[in-house]
């Protein structure tokens, strides 16, 4: 992106900001009229002082002069602070108002997006953030450069020289001709430390991240004993980090040098110039510090050159990745118009191909039915496509080619907010939110009272234990374990009611007495809704009305579990196999034996 097309893009995010820009604006005019005010002021002193002398006269006549010229520094030094004052604060005003809408913004475009956009290589989490944080950050040095930085001190620069050949031509010409050399210098400075920053950056974050992966990995660090190892890494980047840093401020120092010695040059010619132009009795004595005042104003902002020259290539860089995301139109979500108002979810899959936008292709040629009010399994091995089913029907994603209805309109016409408010999915991990249980729970209905919170927990076989937490509804929800989690999720299921319910492994991560408790849940909200269940457990594929299986991305046998247990193909194979990693041969032993004993004893 170059600078004009950035300048463009950010127009509308300031357009609302005019009056301030202009008044900011304004105020940078006023303010670099009022720094010439010194030379001037210093020129009078030096001159009045000189011919006091001249007239030998003392302090008794000098004191009006003295006291005229501390009135007139310290007031324009009051007003100057008015100025910076606004100057400052409305150029940042600017630039926190800018930032923010442009935050917001990306936010806002981020949820549109469909999930295919948050699984692509540039846009993972960690990666996302660092494109929207680096991107708003240096547009916004930007912004920061032109009203803050850049424009008061180059107007400053300009007023300066002109007053500068106005005083006298040949001192403006001396000033003008060093500032190319000091550019040069400046330019170079810039070259050499281009990208420096951003390295440095990188190196701290790479360093940060490594202390962050150390706490992480604590547990696995410690019981492989590799303390030594790790800390070497550490050592590696920390080692990394500081050759930068020092190799930085080295050819700062190197420049920084040079260009004080350049402007010493400026100074020392303006001084011999304009001493030989007093001796000459061209000029009065007071503007030799007139003049050298006046070049330290243009001089100023190229001491400052190097870094502004940074930080536009820094959003040269950042603010395509930015853009990009703001701009990606072809990820937001599609919708269609219909707006059901209740489903009965029947949903006619029919010739369906699915490629995830990785490539992946996840199905191939795909029929099912799925009944409204009944429940339906899918049942294969990992992989097979059962989740890019549930991916696809809650319009996660669009196929590819091939026929998808729900009650008899394609799914594509519905409205995907719509839809998904009468679709309740539950996964293997569901996520949990920092927040209270309360909150938690909250989220299956936003305007939910607090006992309807409190019997959708209830439904979920969650209540009991809430209450017994020392801070019951109030207690920090991430804090609980995998099996009240998931019951979490399942409340906010029962809060939301919808009349269709997609399961994916919803107890896979849960233990064998929290799988029977969330079984229990599961069962009561089953009751007269479409379900959906991808399972391992052969407990809840059992029970489902119709089951399909499938493998590599294909559905290979269909019918209820009876009919698919007898035809002896992969539905066969994959029981067949759940039930010896069960050892249910002799789990049926030991029971047949209890209950032996039991009967003998109640003999
Ligand atoms: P299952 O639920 O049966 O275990 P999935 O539907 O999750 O299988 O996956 C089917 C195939 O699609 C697998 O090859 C998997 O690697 C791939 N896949 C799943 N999710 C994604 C994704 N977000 N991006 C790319 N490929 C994916």
């Amino acid at each position: 992106m170059s600078l004009w097309e950035i300048i463009k893009r950010l127009y509308p995010y300031v357009r609302p900001y005019r009056p301030l820009v202009i008044g900011t604006l304004l105020l940078t005019l006023v303010g670099s009229l009022a720094a010439q005010v010194n030379p001037f002021v210093l020129r009078y002193t030096v001159d009045t002082v000189q011919e006091l002398l001249n007239q030998n006269k003392g302090l008794a006549q000098g004191a009006d002069l003295l006291l005229l010229v501390s009135g007139l520094l310290l007031g324009k030094e009051i007003i100057n602070t008015f100025i910076q004052f606004g100057q400052k604060f409305y150029g940042e005003k600017i630039r926190i108002n800018v930032s923010s809408t442009l935050s917001q913004d990306a936010v806002r475009k981020i949820l549109s997006y469909q999930l295919g956009f948050y699984s692509d290589n540039g846009n993972q989490t960690g990666k996302l953030q660092t494109r929207i944080d680096r991107g708003v950050e240096s547009l916004m040095k930007l912004v920061q450069n032109f009203f803050i930085d850049i424009l008061p001190l180059f107007a400053n620069a300009l007023v300066a020289l002109v007053v500068m050949f106005s005083a006298n031509v040949y001192v403006g010409l001396v000033a003008v001709c060093i500032l190319p050399l000091y550019f040069w210098i400046s330019y170079r400075q810039a070259d050499k430390l281009n990208g420096t920053r951003r390295a440095l950056r990188g190196l701290r974050e790479t360093k940060s991240q490594g202390l962050v992966n150390l706490i992480d990995s604590a547990v696995v660090i410690k019981s492989f004993v590799r303390e030594d190892y790790e800390e070497q890494k550490q050592a590696q980047a920390q080692q990394n980090l500081q050759e930068a840093q020092l190799q930085t401020r080295k050819t700062n120092f190197r420049y920084d040098g040079l260009k004080t010695f350049t402007e010493q040059v400026g100074v020392v010619l303006i001084i011999i110039l304009t001493a030989y132009l007093v001796l000459d009795r061209q000029i009065s004595i007071g503007a030799i510090m007139f003049h050298i005042l006046l070049f330290n104003n243009v001089s100023a902002p190229i001491r400052q050159l190097h870094r502004i020259y940074d930080e536009m290539n820094d959003a040269l860089t950042y603010s395509e990745g930015f853009f990009d995301i703001l701009d990606a139109h072809d990820a937001v979500e599609p919708t269609g118009q219909l707006l059901p108002d209740h489903l009965r979810g029947t949903f006619d899959i029919c010739n369906v191909d699915f490629t995830y936008p990785s490539g992946t292709q996840a199905l191939h040629d795909v029929c099912l039915t799925i009944e409204a009010g009944k429940t339906t399994a899918l049942v294969g091995l990992s992989g097979a496509g059962k989740s890019t089913i549930i991916n696809l029907l809650c319009k996660f994603y669009a196929p590819d080619h091939g026929k998808m209805l729900l009650d008899g309109k394609p799914l594509a016409d519905y409205d995907t907010h719509a839809l998904r408010q009468q679709i309740g999915l539950v996964l293997q991990k569901n996520h949990i939110f920092k927040g209270t249980i309360e909150e938690n729970i909250r989220y299956g209905v936003m305007d939910a009272t607090f006992e309807q919170i409190q019997a959708a927990a209830k439904q979920a076989y969650l209540h009991e234990q809430i209450m017994q937490l020392p801070k019951q509804y109030e207690s920090d929800a991430q804090q609980l374990s995998g099996g009240q989690q998931q019951r979490i999720a399942i409340a906010r299921l029962f809060l939301k009611n919808p009349p269709i319910i997609f399961l994916d492994e919803p107890t896979a991560s849960l233990d064998a007495i929290a799988t029977e408790q969330i079984k229990n849940s599961l069962e009561a909200i089953k009751q007269g809704r479409t379900v959906v269940i991808i399972s391992h457990s052969l407990a809840q594929i059992v029970d489902a009305d119709c089951i399909y299986v499938m493998k590599e991305g294909r559905m290979v046998e269909s019918g209820t579990h009876e009919q698919l247990y007898d035809q002896r193909g992969t539905y066969r194979e994959i029981f067949d196999a759940s039930a010896r990693s069960l050892n249910i041969e002799k789990l049926a032993r030991v029971m047949v034996d209890d209950e032996d004993e039991v009967g003998d004893t109640a003999a």
